[in-house]
């Protein structure tokens, strides 16, 4: 514990100021209703009546992003009274807390666990997949977290840990570098990833101080958030930019999302960007069947269409995978649009990007 000490002692003196930004900025977010009308033409009532259900917070630099009524980031943060009545949804239709072991802690595919450490975000997206937690009370507790190690240090088949929440990055710096000691203190802990979304809602989160604690514990991933090009900011070219610098893989899982990025244009555009900022697309999620989402869910068919129009046409390098995630626990499973036409006589009937047909044989 000598060592773990001192190099903090390190790290404490390298506090700078953009790292006290991220905390103005988180903590004079928007909660209200009342504080939302002063900035956006919002119906002041339903914005109340939703929130009461499903909280409200837009940080101010995410508020800065909207720039009119209904455009897709107000869509993806300002409460829409539709959220209350969805017949559709539940509120855990990936049966998370069957899966969980110990509070908090996902067990779902044997070499990995999700492991939940933060209950705080950036902004609340009204279309989380786990809108039953975001904003009420925490379950994350340093109790919750010991627990939670602790199941990880007693499996040896877990390899793979993904930090998430909430969003983990939303953590103070000494909260996570004690949480990565931990983990790493485990030897059949392969690698760490984080699921963030402070990438691209908070950027100011990314300091010199996170990296170098970051950097310590190697192999780190990085998966961010991104679902609008839009949200690709000078800010978050900074913030990308001393990720990588790092040397820390950046990946994005993007949730395609009703008038906000389901047309080709917006979803190519926004897999392009991401790749010149060194951020990797990893998967585009079709949104689960969650309680208060119904109207942010585009067909299966959208999204395949989508994913025929990248391949061919995009760098494969920016090439995602489209995932749904089975109600009922199932796990993922990637959907790909149908190249095969036909199979006869041993040989299939394959169509190309470009919607020529080929043959090729099956074996
Ligand atoms: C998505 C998810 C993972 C990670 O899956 P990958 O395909 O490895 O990214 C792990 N556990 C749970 C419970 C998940 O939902
Ligand atoms: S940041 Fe992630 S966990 Fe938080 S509300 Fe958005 S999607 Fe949900």
């Amino acid at each position: 514990m000598e060592t773990i000490k001192s190099r903090l002692i390190l790290l404490k003196g390298r506090k700078n100021k953009s790292s006290s930004d991220w905390r103005a900025i988180l903590s004079s977010s928007i909660v209200t209703a009342d504080q939302l009308k002063k900035y956006l033409s919002v119906n002041t009532e339903e914005v109340y009546k939703t929130a009461s259900t499903y909280p409200l917070q837009i940080n101010r630099y995410f508020l800065s992003l909207i720039k009119k009524k209904n455009d897709p980031m107000w869509k993806q943060v300002v409460p829409d009274i539709r959220e209350l009545s969805d017949s559709q949804g539940t509120d855990d239709p990936l049966m998370e807390e069957q899966f969980s072991p110990v509070l908090n802690l996902i067990h779902r595919y044997p070499d990995r666990v999700l492991f939940i450490v933060s209950n705080r975000c950036a902004v609340f997206c009204r279309f989380c997949t786990r809108k039953r937690l975001i904003g009420r009370r925490s379950t994350v507790s340093e109790d919750s977290i010991k627990r939670g190690v602790d199941y990880i240090s007693q499996n040896p088949a877990i390899k793979d840990v993904i930090l998430s929440g909430g969003d983990p990055l939303l953590l103070e710096d000494e909260v996570i570098y004690h949480i990565l000691v931990q983990l790493r203190a485990i030897p059949h802990i392969k690698t760490i990833r984080f699921h963030t979304r402070a990438v691209s809602t908070l950027p100011q989160r990314i300091t010199e101080r996170l990296v170098s604690i970051l950097k310590q514990f190697h192999p780190i991933y990085i998966n961010t958030h991104f679902n609008h090009p839009d949200e690709v900011t000078s800010e978050v070219i900074t913030a990308s930019t001393m990720l990588a610098e790092g040397g820390i893989p950046l990946g994005c899982q993007t949730v395609l999302l009703k008038g906000v990025n389901d047309n080709s244009n917006t979803m190519k555009r926004l897999m392009t960007k991401l790749l010149q900022i060194r951020i990797r697309p990893y998967y585009i999620h079709h949104p689960d069947i969650v309680k208060g989402t119904r109207h942010f869910r585009p067909s299966i068919n959208k999204g395949l269409a989508i994913m025929k129009s990248m391949r061919g046409h995009l760098s494969g390098m920016c090439i995602p995978q489209y995932m749904i995630d089975l109600p009922g626990g199932g796990g993922k499973v990637p959907l790909l649009p149908d190249y095969i036409k036909k199979i006869k006589d041993g040989r299939m009937k394959v169509e190309s990007f470009d919607g020529k047909y080929y043959e090729y044989p099956m074996d």
